[in-house]
């Protein structure tokens, strides 16, 4: 393990088919103002939304509604919830929904008594926060973000055409506490829940491609990988699979809740590259990152060799026999892409809805990030998505 760390994870997360039933016990911890943030309206067909109503009400809350929370959240819907939190003097955000509208909870929570722009002050200038934080509670229906245990939050700015993520350091803007019910997934489109777990398999991907030392983190990554690709076929032929959704949904936390980037280098490119792609599309997020995997890793590959070999190794079973460490290295990302499109990613850019004018623009928009493999130059980037077409 390489460098000095702190660990402290300060959500509280109640897990399992009766996960809901612990809800009124952290509501009681808050004052009575409650900001209920949802996305499109799935949790009304669902029901949930009037089970959520019915312990809010139960509990005394006043509930101000904040509908509308759409796939990847933009800055004029944080403006316009950082309004509501304000002007209500709310005591807590319960962001009901997946990553988007965690994300966007996280960010209403740390704008709504802001004095500046959160745009500029947390996306173009990556600030923490030094106001009132209003805190966020939720209840997560989709796996993949992580971020129901996570200090991110992504917003995309179209105007400027950027999707970036603020990763924020300040345990404050953590979920104080996190509701998963894996039974609530099951009405997840089947796209998004590829998409979901793809985004899992991202995240444990861009911090496993990193370093050269051995990490404990890594043997972490690669039985959590193990699972995910395990479970993943299990979900896809049957999507109420519960053993499955639940594995993937613990998954998608621990793949992304700080504790496996501890002590290592981590990467984070392929996520970059797939803001970027989001702020000219407004694509689903875990379909710009398996949109371009493949090329990248084939790109970086060679930069990484040892890691890949063991990749191979340790996630695919590839036998090392009879092959070079290239082979056995490149056999692992050719088993990583055929299990992607045994599930039914999206292998191209194209599919996503970019075209050729917009790939000098993609480049430009992209992070470099420099924890991988390889730097990236943006002749590297713009290689990787003609390779992603
Ligand atoms: P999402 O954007 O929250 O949701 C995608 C779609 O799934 C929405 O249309 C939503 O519909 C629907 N949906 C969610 N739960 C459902 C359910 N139980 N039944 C039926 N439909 C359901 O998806 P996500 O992948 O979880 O979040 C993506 C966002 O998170 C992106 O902006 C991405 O950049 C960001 N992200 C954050 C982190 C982080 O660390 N914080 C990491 C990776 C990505 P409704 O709107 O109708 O509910
Ligand atoms: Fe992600």
């Amino acid at each position: 393990m390489q460098g000095n760390f702190t660990y402290h994870n300060p959500t509280k997360l109640v897990f399992g088919k009766d996960a809901l039933d612990g809800l009124a016990a952290e509501l009681a911890q808050y004052g009575p103002r409650v900001q209920l943030a949802y996305g499109g309206g799935s949790i009304k067909k669902t029901g949930l939304y009037d089970r959520v109503i019915a312990i809010l009400r139960e509990a005394g809350k006043e509930v101000f509604e904040d509908a509308g929370v759409m796939p990847n959240p933009t800055v004029e819907k944080l403006r316009e919830g950082a309004a509501i939190a304000r002007d209500n003097d709310v005591d807590l955000i319960l962001a009901v929904g997946g990553g988007s509208v965690v994300d966007y909870a996280k960010a209403v929570g740390v704008s709504a008594h802001c004095e500046e722009d959160p745009w500029e002050k947390y996306y173009l200038r990556m600030e923490e926060p030094e106001c009132r934080i209003v805190p966020v509670g939720c209840i997560l229906t989709m796996a993949g973000t992580g971020s129901e245990m996570n200090g991110g939050a992504v917003i995309t700015n179209h105007d400027s055409k950027l999707k970036i993520g603020h990763v924020f350091a300040n345990p404050e803007v953590f979920p104080r506490f996190a509701i998963l019910n894996p039974e609530l997934t099951y009405t997840v489109p089947k796209y998004q829940m590829i998409a979901g777990i793809f985004d899992i398999m991202s995240h444990l991907m861009e911090q496993y491609f990193s370093g050269v030392d051995d990490s404990t983190s890594d043997y972490l990554m690669e039985g959590l990988m193990r699972s995910l690709v395990q479970a993943s076929r299990a979900a896809v032929a049957n999507p109420t699979d519960y053993e499955a959704r639940s594995n993937i949904m613990w998954t998608a936390t621990w793949a992304l809740n700080t504790l496996v980037a501890k002590g290592k280098a981590t990467d984070w490119e392929v996520h970059m590259i797939g803001q970027a792609i989001g702020a000219y599309t407004d694509a689903t997020h875990g379909m710009t990152l398996s949109a371009v995997s493949p090329a990248y890793y084939r790109h970086i590959m060679p930069h990484g060799l040892e890691k890949f070999a063991r990749f191979a190794r340790t996630v695919w079973e590839v036998s090392v026999e009879g092959r070079t460490p290239e082979e056995l290295a490149a056999a692992g990302i050719d088993a990583l892409e055929a299990w992607m499109r045994e599930i039914g990613c999206v292998m191209s850019v194209a599919e996503l809805g970019v075209t050729d004018d917009m790939l000098e623009g993609i480049a430009d928009a992209t992070f470099i990030m420099e924890g991988g493999y390889k730097v990236l130059a943006r002749e590297d980037v713009l290689s990787i998505l003609r390779a992603s077409k």
